[in-house]
């Protein structure tokens, strides 16, 4: 495709790699971060004007909605005419079509595209991203997906990105909990855990938590839990998600218990117990070392 000039704002963990992938491919790309941190192949700009204002797309990857919000405001004075608006942090469904109207109003095409497949899946460009916004404004960001990712999936109107990406995770937060705690039974019934994992992993409590990311150390294929719980996706990210879901599903009256309950089991880990910046699969050890009473 023609390189397009790129304006990258939040060069984090995920943002840096992203962007890198972009330049490696052959666009532009002119980054910012408050943090000052850049990525291989990518422009250092001084602030948020020098990184949007020549660039034919602008990606943003940045901690939660409140930032987004403010960054897209500043984003949006400055951006030219025809620009397209990509969002792929992970936030709250409210400040995604709120980023969108301002976009729109601005006269600017947008998309809201959370990813999921962490820092490994964007170093390597092989992300997923689910989008929400309209037919056109997709269509301009599909082939910046292609690069960064290996699947894209266009969800709906504004917004269905953010809803689809706190849906799957609000599954994954409850599914990887349910493991874990079958894990800790299994121990405590004298069940060795290679053989849990291999009766499981083909039966129909199979799941990704139980098949691609073991949480038992030693069985399975490598994940965190082989690396000391060393993240991975760490807890309070997914305390994050469950958060995101829970507040969705306040706003349209959802009865959703299981997410409310993988909520509370995340911030009683990460808030008062020692979960904070271990990989989120750490429920393991967690829920090994308690008993009925605690
Ligand atoms: P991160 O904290 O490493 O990166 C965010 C970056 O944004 C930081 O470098 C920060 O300095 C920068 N930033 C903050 N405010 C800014 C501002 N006003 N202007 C410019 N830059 C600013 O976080 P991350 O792990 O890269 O995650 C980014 C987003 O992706 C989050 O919404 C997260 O939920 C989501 N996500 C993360 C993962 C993961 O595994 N890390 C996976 C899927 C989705």
């Amino acid at each position: 495709m023609t390189p397009l000039t790129i304006g990258f704002i939040g060069l984090g963990n995920m943002g840096a790699p992203m962007a890198a992938n972009l330049a490696a491919a052959g666009h532009r790309v002119t980054g910012y971060d408050v943090a000052g941190t850049t990525a291989e192949g990518v422009t250092q700009a001084g602030d948020i004007e020098a990184a949007v204002k020549e660039a034919d797309v602008v990606i943003t990857m940045l901690p939660n909605g409140s930032i987004l919000r403010q960054v897209a405001a500043q984003t949006i004075t400055h951006m030219k005419a025809g620009a397209l608006l990509i969002d792929c942090s992970t936030v709250d469904v409210e400040s995604a079509r709120n980023t969108s109207e301002a976009a729109e109003k601005a006269g600017f095409l947008s998309v809201d595209a959370p990813v999921s497949g962490g820092i490994g899946g964007a170093s390597a460009g092989t992300l997923t991203f689910m989008a929400g916004g309209s037919v056109d404004a997709f269509a301009k960001a599909q082939p910046l997906f292609d690069i960064m990712g290996q699947k894209a999936v266009h969800c709906g109107e504004a917004g269905a990105g953010q809803a689809a990406k706190i849906c799957n995770n609000m599954i994954l937060g409850a599914t990887m909990i349910a493991t874990c705690e079958a894990f800790a039974l299994a121990d405590k019934l004298d069940l060795d855990r290679q053989k849990m994992f291999d009766v499981v992993s083909t039966s129909s409590g199979f799941s990704w938590s139980m098949n691609n990311y073991c949480p038992a150390p030693g069985v399975g294929p490598t994940s965190p839990a082989d690396n000391g719980y060393k993240p991975g996706f760490a807890a309070e990210l997914m305390l994050k998600d469950l958060g995101l879901s829970q507040q969705a599903a306040e706003a349209v009256n959802a009865d959703t218990p299981m997410g409310a309950l993988a909520l509370e089991l995340y911030r009683q880990f990460v808030e008062d117990e020692d979960g904070r910046g271990k990989d989120f699969s750490a429920m393991l050890p967690r829920l090994s070392a308690r008993n009925r009473d605690g």
